[in-house]
């Protein structure tokens, strides 16, 4: 079968590698579509500091059940399915709590739990082999298109969960960034809360589309966005901010928009800093909770595949064969993807 690989730092390469074998309490999947996320980029960006070759990328992967190994029940040959995307112990003081996304035993402080496509073979191929315990039913969603939701919509969908205080009917919400995560965390915004929602980006395609998915404003991200939304919010600010981008200047724009006892959200990796000080001015104002956000927990998942299944959150796709993958990724890089790339094997 044919496999992406992660070959070398900065590379990969398109392999013929044999159909694997599942084994007891795993399920070989026929992969129906693989997600194309930005962390891939990154992953390629980071070169020599990352850590593990030789592995299958893909963190998006949904398909139908192919294989099962001794000992899985539940499941039949055939099942439409979506792979999880941390894959956790099920057993630890966190997973026991729900917050599978913050592992003890397969994450650390130091590293996030175990994500297949970066460690353990992903889903840019033919087939992936899963534990079962990591599959969710698709019910009725569409086995190509609906592998975003285990990132794209999913992560969104945790911060989202963990800002819920902050979303009540009057709020003002702001959604940076509307490639992949930003167009759904949108669409939950949408579907889930009450505030009005402000969305920003640099590309008038996305903007185009966020108006689309809910936004109330769509507006370009740049050197007068953050007056606008002071403005817009009378000098107050906004009550939660959602940074799909992380860059410099969107955390400029987060830091700077925020409300007193508002909500920050930091979920794209693009090495934005800002400095704190425990003094009485700034930078950000009193009593505002900031979090950096990983993936998201099972039952997170569980919540989104249900909007998605209602019709309320959907996956804007573009296709690309797998041996096109690399078209995929410069597409992403130039930013001509409008929603998710996905590969079809
Ligand atoms: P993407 O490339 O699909 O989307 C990025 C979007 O940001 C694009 O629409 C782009 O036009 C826009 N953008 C770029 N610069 C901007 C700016 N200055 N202001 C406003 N918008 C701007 O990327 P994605 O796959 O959605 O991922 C977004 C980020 O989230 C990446 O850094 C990715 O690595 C990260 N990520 C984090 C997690 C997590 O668990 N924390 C999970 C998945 C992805
Ligand atoms: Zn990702
Ligand atoms: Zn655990």
């Amino acid at each position: 079968m044919r496999a992406v690989k992660l070959v070398g730092p900065g590379t990969i390469g398109l392999e013929d590698v044999p159909v694997p074998e599942p084994g007891p309490g795993e399920v070989r999947i026929r992969i129906g579509g693989a997600g194309l996320c930005h962390s891939d980029l990154h992953v390629l960006d980071a070169g020599e500091l990352w850590p593990v070759f030789g592995f299958t990328i893909g963190h998006e992967g949904s398909g139908w059940v192919d294989a099962l190994g001794p000992d899985v029940e539940g499941f039949a040959e055939g099942d439409p399915v979506i792979v999880m995307l941390i894959w956790s112990c099920g057993r630890c003081r966190a997973c026991r709590q729900g917050r599978d996304n913050a592992c003890q035993v397969t994450g650390s402080r130091d590293a996030a739990p175990t994500t297949p496509g970066l460690g353990p073979d992903g889903s840019m191929a033919d087939y992936q082999i899963v534990p079962a315990r990591f599959l969710e039913p698709l019910g009725g969603l569409d086995p190509v298109t609906s592998a975003p939701l285990a990132d794209a919509a999913l992560t969104p969908m945790h911060a989202i969960n963990s800002a819920r205080r902050h979303l009540a009917s009057g709020s003002t919400a702001v959604v940076i960034g509307l490639g992949g995560l930003g167009h759904l965390g949108l669409q939950i915004l949408a579907a889930t809360s009450g505030a009005r929602l402000i969305a920003l980006d640099v590309d008038e395609v996305k903007l185009d589309a966020a108006r689309r998915h809910g936004a109330d404003l769509a507006l370009r991200s740049d050197a007068d966005a953050v007056g606008r939304i002071l403005d817009l919010t009378d000098g107050y600010g906004a009550d939660a901010v959602f940074d799909f981008v992380g860059a410099q200047a969107t955390v400029d724009v987060a830091t700077g928009v925020v409300a007193p006892e508002g909500a920050i959200r930091f979920v794209g990796l693009g090495g934005g800093t800002f400095s704190y000080g425990a003094t009485a001015f700034g930078p950000l104002p009193w009593g505002v909770d900031v979090q950096s956000s990983y993936g998201g927990t099972r039952a997170d998942f569980v919540e989104v595949l249900a909007l998605a299944r209602a019709g309320k959150v959907g996956v804007d796709t573009v296709r690309y064969p797998l041996d096109q993958v690399t078209v995929a990724i410069d597409d992403l890089r130039a930013g001509r993807v409008a929603g998710r790339a996905v590969l079809v094997p």
